[in-house]
């Protein structure tokens, strides 16, 4: 059934006897079914949260990570990128002392842009096998949970995005990293004469500062130059931040250890059912819930 999106479960009182489909041409039908799974990853996190509203079906409010995607020279990752392709890299920088860390390393790596459902535009990172080029990026990122009286973790985050979009006019933003700590936006021209080539020609300079909240800022800026210890010149005048760099994760459904929610006959898999955040957990979650339900 490619191309059809699933627009609702079916229930009777408190018990789940399947799910509407909806086809490409807007068309609904039902099927029913002994057992319902969701299973919609993370681009289902904000239909999820709205059936879960909906109803009734017991959840905690997620988390976000909010963040930026850093780009340096290899050279400057060249000792941590001989020995790991991906570093994990985690810190408490001072006053928040959150947890802030690396996500999503690339060596030779190119910077990218993804378009939401919503034409919300992030920034992401991958590599080729083959084609390289001459900069590491990866994502450095501060984790969101609210409780009371605000619990919309994924409506935040995607406010932070509209806002850093409208600034880029629909395009990702990039900044050097000096001119954040200079208090002043980055130019084109700027970049046109930078050492460090920014491998998504598509970003506009800008000033991600004007969007991005003061605490996750804070956050950023003081990892950056924890990190230089480490990597000495990743907390250059010319290292690059795009923004923004956002991860949305589900709900957490709440499921017994049979991965049972509220609500008959109704159960919740991967990182749509808030408990995996990546391929291995999520994997793994499926082939358990596959000898737990059946
Ligand atoms: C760009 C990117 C890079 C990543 N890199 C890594 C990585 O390097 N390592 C790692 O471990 N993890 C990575 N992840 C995360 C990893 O992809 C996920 O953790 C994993 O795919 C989760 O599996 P899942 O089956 O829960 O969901 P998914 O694989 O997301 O599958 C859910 C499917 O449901 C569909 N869907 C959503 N809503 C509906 C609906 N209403 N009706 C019908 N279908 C719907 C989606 O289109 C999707 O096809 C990355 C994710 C992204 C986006």
């Amino acid at each position: 059934m490619f191309g059809c999106e699933c627009a609702d479960i079916i229930l009777e009182g408190k018990k789940c006897n399947g799910a509407i489909i909806r086809d490409n041409h807007g068309k609904e039908f039902e099927i029913f079914a002994e057992k319902t799974i969701v299973a919609t990853g993370r681009r289902g996190a904000e239909w999820l949260e709205k059936i879960c509203g909906e109803h009734d079906i017991a959840h905690l409010p997620g988390t976000v990570d909010i963040g930026v995607r850093v780009e340096v020279r290899n050279e400057v990752m060249e000792e941590v990128n001989d020995v790991l392709y991906e570093s994990k890299l985690i810190g408490y920088p001072r006053p928040f002392k959150n947890k802030v860390r690396t996500f999503c390393q690339n060596p030779g790596g190119f910077v990218s842009q993804e378009n939401y459902d919503n034409n919300l535009a992030v920034v992401n990172g991958h590599s080729y096998k083959e084609l390289k080029s001459d900069n590491t990026n990866l994502a450095i990122l501060c984790s969101h949970n609210f409780s009371h009286p605000f619990n919309q973790p994924i409506s935040y985050a995607q406010k932070v995005g509209e806002l850093t979009n409208m600034l880029g006019t629909g395009h990702i933003l990039v900044q050097r990293f000096g001119d954040i700590l200079d208090g002043k936006r980055t130019w084109e021209k700027e970049l046109y004469f930078s050492n460090l080539k920014p491998t998504l020609p598509d970003a506009v300079a800008g000033d991600i500062t004007a969007a991005m909240p003061y605490r996750a800022m804070t956050n950023i800026i003081g990892f950056i130059q924890a990190v230089d210890h480490v990597a000495p010149g990743f907390a250059s005048y010319e290292t690059l931040l795009y923004s923004p760099e956002l991860k949305f994760y589900s709900n957490r459904v709440k499921m017994d250890s049979d991965f049972n929610t509220n609500v008959e006959n109704l159960h919740c898999l991967g990182d749509s059912s808030g408990w995996t955040r990546g391929l291995m957990m999520a994997s793994v979650m499926g082939v358990l819930m596959g000898r737990k339900i059946y």
